[in-house]
């Protein structure tokens, strides 16, 4: 499979080479330049596959000849090492939880995918080594740390926000060692962010192989496919069509999940639910797209008022709007909306979301109002509630147990190395080389 840049069609590149660099020298994302069919066959017999023998028949036919069959589907089995229950919240009504990896957020699948496939192209390349450099506000550094770690031929390098992560976050990102360095910011998300993009563009660092971890790559955006297959096959039996309700931010689970349904998967509609950062609700509207600046919310992984993917999701649709309109619905919802839903869900339920899963439980909701009984609906859970404890326990007041893989990296030691500038980057990414 090729893939071609979205600023330039003409330039196109390996599965491999896309992976490696992560963005085009354009800037432009990366795309398939062909829509892969799954046989109905395997659509009509999807409850005989294993998980991971779900995942290989999904994501084979992108990456073609680049990696063997055997060593893809080690790739994909590793990747998918935990479970992905289902659990039905009310009737009709279905929650895939996706945060039982090792760091308890849906990212653990792209970047442990992502890591493996990196590793095995690097494997005849002793001499060169690949750093990846990511900024986070929180749960990406954690996912792609874990994912990475220990992994031969690439180092890891983080940059955070002093003072501005949760302690369980800075504990995942600080404590590991080996491959992975923790750079601690003075400053805030959006100046770890322009350090990480200066430093991309920085003539000066060629030599060091910079690439980037988070969904604009396409070894980590890919394979959050899995989860739509997975959540079709255990409500195959219920024979209705199903709508899928995806928490959204960047755009990138969402984008994956369109994918999807386009090589095979029959999903009825998408309700992609966001925070009060609404650009794509608003653009639903009234076709103009037009970000403002981020709001912080309580669901913060979804903080982004530019999602990067979207260009992605308009590519898939042939930038037809009508097109896309039938088969996306996106609404935007409040912090006071999201915490009325996560207590209602709690104590009507039983079932306790995170702000991010509340705030999917909510489109979902809002969709199917009027819908009668027509359609099953799942909403992803895309990170633990233990993760937000502070918000959840305040409002609702209840005790959450915490879990092995928290309990565990607290007890870790902090090893970071301190910066408060660019040439503090520079000069730690020049030294390490
Ligand atoms: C990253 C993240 C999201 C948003 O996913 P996108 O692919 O960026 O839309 C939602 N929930 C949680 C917990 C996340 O970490």
């Amino acid at each position: 499979m090729k893939y071609y840049s979205l600023n330039n069609p003409s330039h196109k590149v390996s599965f491999k080479e896309a992976a490696i660099t992560g963005i085009a020298p354009d800037k432009g994302l990366y795309f398939p330049e062909s829509i892969p069919q799954l046989d109905a066959d395997f659509i009509e017999n999807i409850e005989n596959y294993t998980g991971a023998e779900i995942a290989y028949k999904v994501i084979a036919p992108f990456i073609g000849d680049e990696i063997p069959e055997d060593r893809l589907r080690q790739i994909v089995e590793e990747t998918l090492s935990f479970n992905f229950p289902l659990v039905e919240v009310e009737e009709d009504v279905y929650a895939l939880e996706l945060f039982h990896g090792p760091t308890m957020a849906f990212k653990d699948v792209g970047a442990r995918f992502m890591s493996r496939c990196l590793n095995y192209f690097t494997k005849d390349e002793a001499d060169k080594k690949i750093t990846i450099l990511v900024a986070t506000s929180g749960d990406t550094g954690g996912a792609v740390a874990s994912g990475f770690l220990g992994v031969e031929g690439i180092n890891v390098v983080i940059l955070y926000p002093s003072g501005k992560v949760s302690d369980v976050q800075e504990k995942q990102l600080t404590t590991l060692g080996q491959n992975i360095t923790a750079l601690e910011v003075e400053g805030t998300f959006d100046d770890c962010q322009d350090m990480v993009k200066k430093a991309f563009l920085d003539e000066e660092l060629k030599d060091v192989s910079l690439t980037s971890a988070n969904s604009i790559n396409i070894a980590r955006w890919l394979p959050q496919m899995f989860y739509y297959f997975f959540a079709y096959k255990a409500l195959k039996k219920a024979g209705k069509p199903l709508v899928v309700a995806v928490p959204s931010g960047n755009f990138g689970n969402i984008c994956a999940g369109m994918m999807a349904k386009k090589i095979g998967l029959p999903i009825a509609h998408f309700i992609a639910a966001t925070n009060a950062n609404d650009t794509v609700p608003r653009y639903m509207d009234t076709q103009e797209y037009t970000p403002k600046g981020t709001i912080e919310t309580l669901s913060n992984a979804m903080d982004v008022s530019n999602p990067s993917n979207f260009v992605r999701i308009l590519e898939l649709f042939g930038k037809q709007f009508g097109k896309l309109d039938e088969e996306l619905t996106s609404y935007s919802f409040t912090d006071k909306e999201t915490i009325a839903a996560l207590q209602k869900v709690y104590t009507e339920d039983e079932y306790l979301c995170d702000p991010h899963g509340a705030v999917g439980y909510l489109g979902l909701k809002k969709y199917l109002a009027d819908k009668h009984g027509e359609y099953t609906g799942v909403f992803l859970e895309t990170a633990h509630p233990v993760k937000f404890a502070d918000s959840i326990i305040k409002n609702l007041a209840i005790e959450i147990p915490i879990p092995e893989q928290i309990k565990s990296v607290m007890n870790g030691e902090k090893k970071v190395i301190a910066i408060n500038s660019y040439e503090g980057l520079k000069g730690y990414l020049l030294s390490a080389q």
